[in-house]
């Protein structure tokens, strides 16, 4: 009977953690690639321009994109790939890092 209830709360204990450690998945909104979020960089809008958000910590929705170079440099100079990930009209593309 012992047994039974320590195998139970094994068990429970093991479900709990694999629930937590679901990572969450964003898409790169350059080649659409899925990845987890914290291999992705993420960018916040701060007063109309768009910031790296480096810890993944800041509020509001975020736009992603993968590690490559090409997806970040065509990420950083289209204006329009921000308009669509953060579904805002205007963006004023001044990168502060
Ligand atoms: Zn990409």
């Amino acid at each position: 009977m012992r047994l039974k209830i320590r195998l139970l709360k094994n068990v429970i204990s093991l479900i709990r953690r694999s629930k937590s450690c679901t990572e969450p998945v964003r898409t790169c909104c350059v080649c659409r690639t899925k990845a987890f979020k914290k291999t992705l960089h993420r960018f916040v809008l701060e007063n109309d321009s768009p910031v790296q958000d480096i810890r993944q910590r800041k509020t509001g929705r975020g736009a992603y994109c993968c590690q490559k170079e090409s997806c970040l440099a065509v990420f950083l100079s289209q204006q329009k790939r921000w308009k669509k990930a953060l579904k805002v009209k205007n963006v004023f593309v001044a990168l502060k890092s």
